[in-house]
């Protein structure tokens, strides 16, 4: 068996958006979409959307466990995003062995999308990092919030700040 047909079949995921809207009517399925997804744990991946309606409301709902995996209309999950960051600016990889390393995990990435990728990574660290200032300065050492799964990255700043105090 060759490496391109270890994984045959790509695996097709459902996600459902919630049945009731908040209002407290049941919404009605309006359409069912499909695209490719890619997480670090589960590699790449068909995802299969049924997005629902609630007419009072005239309003639409995805699945929010869609929506915790990918930047809407992205491809690239957030632990990908991490995942680039992290190797980039803290493990001083190169593009390249990202590259190799994402396809151990079937993933297929450019470097043209890593580096798309890794200029995503400081945009949602700065949003993170805004987020979670007023509580890193409140809390104790030892005591990280989870900042938006940058949580480790935060740590090591954090740590790093207090080494040069
Ligand atoms: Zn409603």
């Amino acid at each position: 068996m060759s490496a391109t047909h270890l994984f045959p079949e790509r695996l097709s995921l459902h996600f459902h958006a919630d049945k009731w809207c908040p209002c407290g009517t049941a919404a009605t399925i309006r359409k069912t979409s499909r695209k490719i997804v890619a997480t670090v744990n589960a590699g790449e991946f068909e995802a299969i959307e049924t997005q629902t309606f609630c007419k009072p409301c005239q309003q639409i709902f995805g699945s929010d466990e869609l929506r915790s995996l990918t930047p809407q209309r992205g491809k690239f999950g957030f632990d990908v995003i991490e995942y680039i960051g992290r190797s980039l600016f803290v493990q001083c990889r190169n593009e390249l062995e990202i590259q190799a390393e994402l396809a151990t995990r079937d993933i297929t990435i450019s470097a043209r999308e890593i580096g798309f990728l890794s200029k995503r990574f400081i945009v949602y660290l700065a949003l993170a990092h805004q987020q979670c200032q007023a509580e890193l300065r409140r809390l104790p050492e030892n005591h990280i919030p989870d900042c938006a799964g940058f949580s480790s990255v935060f740590k090591e700043r954090k740590q790093a700040h207090s080494r040069t105090m």
